[in-house]
């Protein structure tokens, strides 16, 4: 790509999304009060209010207190006026959200994959996101999509490198996307956009360094730092489901042994319950599930550890061992104000959140501790598709003005 720094209209598009981010801070605020936030002259303010009004994200409200002159015409934030698309995939299903500028969720559409192929797949988010907007004709929506997928994930090129869980390796998924809804897709890993939905609408609304760990088929960490989500060289920071453990532990597909996935997601979780059972071959977990063991699934030991199943218990409790290691590592390494716990399973489990703050205290430096909270999401399953609205969000000011503005469905 050719630099265009120098140039004008970059200069303009900056500015912009500026004070579009201010205005969205701090909801309502006067000419002179942008002027005095972003430190740019009161006419450039002035041009730019012009074109925010223009399209209807703002609109004036009476006015703020004088100091001295004329009082000064106060500008309100219009969350609803223009809307976002963000879809997350999860058990070879989509569901997308239509949300408005703070990222809260207005409607949603939710389908089946059939089968587990990446062009399936692709055919039917392009279902849904036309169904969405369909429902929704009567909005303006900005022309992009952002989608929270599963695996590893080049957020430049919007290529998932590999999902090991649905076998997708090399899929060119924005590509696929674009060519089939027409609108700009931003791609990112499922857990990355899970930290982007809990800290706009969730568990760490308000924190600026927060790390949110989600613990499913796999277990991965979305890191935002100073309010944005941390991504690394190539896009593969928060992979924490692949750190080491236990060196001579069991071997993982990423070909290391003594993976955190290995000891701590929903499959271990349920295998290791499971071997317990074959030796115990007693309890209430036995007995509903001694006959067909395959059944049991991670939600069920965390359902009976909350009502006190001394097996489930324990289980949980070398889990949280083990997770308690990788937490009590990333407080030391990057010192957050928050870890927000995701995921299916475990989400929820006030008891495991409990398990862990036990054992962080005894991993993390004091001083690192006494910054930070522990503490389980709020949006559940929903934090990955607000996020990949947040995707989106994060582009609105150049989706609304910049080439594709002429596009944004009236
Ligand atoms: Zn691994």
């Amino acid at each position: 790509m050719t630099s265009r720094i120098g140039q004008p209209e970059l200069l303009k598009e900056i500015n912009r999304a500026h004070v579009f981010e201010i205005l969205r801070r701090e909801r309502i605020v006067s000419r002179p009060g942008l002027a005095e936030l972003t430190g740019l002259s009161r006419a450039t303010v002035s041009l730019l209010v012009d074109s925010l009004l223009q399209v209807g994200i703002v609109q004036e409200a009476g006015f703020g207190a004088s100091s001295g002159g004329r009082p000064p015409v106060l500008l309100e934030f219009k969350p609803d006026a223009v809307h976002a698309l963000g879809a997350r995939m999860r058990d070879y299903q989509w569901s997308v959200f239509l949300t408005d500028l703070d990222a809260r969720p207005l409607d949603r559409e939710s389908i089946e994959i059939p089968g587990s192929g990446a062009e399936a797949a692709a055919d039917a988010l392009a279902r849904a996101v036309d169904a969405l907007l369909q429902r929704n004709q009567s909005q303006r929506i900005l022309p992009a999509l952002g989608v929270g997928s599963p695996g590893l994930v080049d957020m430049r090129t919007g290529v998932i490198q590999s999902a090991t869980d649905v076998g997708w390796f090399e899929v060119p998924l924005k590509q696929m996307l674009e060519s089939r809804i027409g609108l700009e897709v931003y791609v990112a890993n499922r857990s990355k956009v899970g930290a982007l939905g809990e800290r706009w609408r969730g568990a760490g609304t308000g924190t600026e360094d927060l790390i949110y760990i989600s613990i499913g088929t796999g277990v991965a960490a979305g890191i935002i730092h100073r309010g944005e989500l941390y991504i690394g060289s190539n896009s593969s920071a928060g992979e924490l489901g692949h750190v080491t453990i236990e060196p001579h532990g069991p071997l993982c597909p990423c070909g290391n042994r003594g993976c955190l996935q290995q000891l701590v997601s929903d499959p271990a979780i349920a295998g290791r319950t499971r071997e317990r059972l074959r030796r115990t071959q007693q309890g209430p977990l036995f007995e509903r599930y001694g006959a067909q063991p395959e059944a049991l699934g991670a939600a069920a030991v965390f359902a009976a550890a909350e009502e006190g199943d001394e097996l489930a218990v324990e289980v949980l409790d070398e889990a949280a061992e083990h997770l308690a290691v990788a937490i009590g590592n990333l407080i030391n390494l990057f010192n957050p104000e928050m870890i927000v716990l995701g995921g299916q399973a475990g989400a929820g489990s006030e008891l495991f959140a409990e398990m862990l703050r036990t054992k962080v205290r005894k991993r993390a430096m004091a001083y690192a501790l006494s910054a930070v909270t522990i503490t389980t999401g709020r949006l559940g399953p929903d934090a990955a598709a607000v996020g990949a609205a947040v995707l989106v969000l994060q582009h609105a000011p150049e989706l609304l003005f910049g080439e594709q503005a002429n596009a944004i469905a009236q």
